[in-house]
């Protein structure tokens, strides 16, 4: 009675990962910058990961 409960790898458990995309930012429109400042939405990577898919 010493040995816990081992987690096996691929029983189940290991979907719960959000549905993600990456898009091309809406408000630097991809080029990172706004306004010749880094685009607060996307940090100046001009991309962001937006979860698609709701069900
Ligand atoms: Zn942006």
């Amino acid at each position: 009675m010493s040995t816990p409960p081992a987690a096996r790898p691929g029983d189940e458990g290991n979907d719960n990962a959000p549905q993600t995309a990456e898009n091309l930012c809406r408000r630097c429109g991809g080029s990172g910058t706004v306004d010749g400042e880094p685009c607060p939405e996307c940090k100046g990577t001009g991309r962001i990961a937006e979860i698609v898919g709701d069900a």
